[in-house]
């Protein structure tokens, strides 16, 4: 079992990405004024996170500042949650993902694959390990559905009805198993505008490890969330059912918000997880000894001066 003594554990972490082609063309100002490693300023405001990341920060460097760690204590038992939250086209997808197939463009998900394998060629010949992972190609899709229903298991476990799981026994594997997600996702949008930037994507990596004399057991998962864009409905200029689960998802980052923040505050016995079916999913995931983690992303645009500035406040009440 993991240790209950373990403080409580969210750390906050915020990327700026470069200023894009567009924006340089349009003449937009570079915004931010990075101060030590874990203070921006934005028009005259600072922002104090964990730690900031200025746009230059390679992907490396972000994986080992903060995931290589989750990665161990989820071997150790621990469960754990890595969040990006922003704007569209601030920079979510690159981080948790990145370029999956480059050693260096590879964001945190296919790093994190590549070494909890890595460990376990170098652990007690003793231990099995079982790794799963979700067959998650409908999942980002129905989360904000209404007809997709989060149930409780015997140890009121919550999950997803529906969703298949399979084991795992490689980074490629892994690796394939997102492929595969991704162009299912493709097929089953292929109308609907920017759909995959206004769905969350979860990713689940679940290790189980038993020796194989003493029979004793451990477990953990990791959760791996790159959230939709945070952007204001009105801002998408979206309309009817589109315009609903623009709603619902606007709902199920603010109820995130008032979990994390209830958490960080740790004095709450109330934590309201129950108000949106991520948060219910995500349950045993965040909070108590479980590590959590949350990528604020950010544009260093001046042009998105006033969604950068709420997704920096949506990060401070994780603080
Ligand atoms: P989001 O998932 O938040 O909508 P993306 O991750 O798709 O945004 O990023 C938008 C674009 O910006 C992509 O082309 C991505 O490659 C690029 N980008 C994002 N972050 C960085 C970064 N830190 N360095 C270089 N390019 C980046
Ligand atoms: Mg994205």
């Amino acid at each position: 079992m993991a240790d209950a003594s373990a403080e409580c554990n969210i750390k906050v972490l915020c990327r700026f990405r470069p200023l894009n082609q567009s924006e340089i063309i349009r003449g937009d100002k570079f915004l931010p004024i990075f101060q030590g490693d874990d203070t921006v300023i934005i028009g005259g405001k600072s922002f104090v996170f964990d730690r900031v990341f200025p746009t230059n920060t390679t992907q490396e460097q972000v994986y080992n500042s903060c995931a290589k760690q989750i990665v161990k204590d989820v071997l150790d038992g621990y469960n754990g949650t890595i969040f990006a939250y922003g704007q569209t086209s601030s920079g979510k997808t690159h981080t948790m993902e990145g370029k999956l197939h480059d050693p260096n463009g590879m964001g945190i998900i296919p790093r994190i694959a590549d070494d909890i394998f890595h460990h376990i060629f170098a652990m007690d010949e003793n231990l099995e390990f079982h790794i799963k992972v979700p067959m998650y190609s409908n999942i980002s899709r129905s989360l904000s559905k209404t007809n997709l229903s989060v149930h409780e298991d015997k140890n009121r476990v919550p999950y997803v009805k529906g969703c298949t799981e399979r084991f795992v026994s490689s980074p490629e594997e892994v690796m394939d198993v997102i492929d595969e997600g991704k162009s299912n996702r493709h097929v089953a949008v292929t109308n609907m505008n920017e759909h995959s930037s206004r769905s969350h994507s979860i990713f689940l990596i679940n290790i189980k490890q038993e020796h194989v004399e003493t029979e004793q057991k451990l477990s953990g998962k990791l959760y791996l969330v790159d959230l939709a864009g945070s952007e204001k409905v009105s801002k998408t200029g979206a309309e009817g059912s589109v315009l609903d689960e623009a709603k619902n998802i606007n709902k199920s980052l603010s109820a995130l918000g008032n979990v994390i923040s209830a958490l960080a505050e740790g004095t709450k016995t109330h934590v309201p997880y129950r108000d949106s079916k991520m948060t219910r999913i995500l349950q045993d995931s965040l909070g108590g000894n479980c590590r959590t983690t949350m990528f604020i992303c950010c544009s260093p645009s001046s042009f998105n001066e006033a969604e950068t500035k709420s997704t920096l406040m949506f990060g401070q009440r994780a603080k």
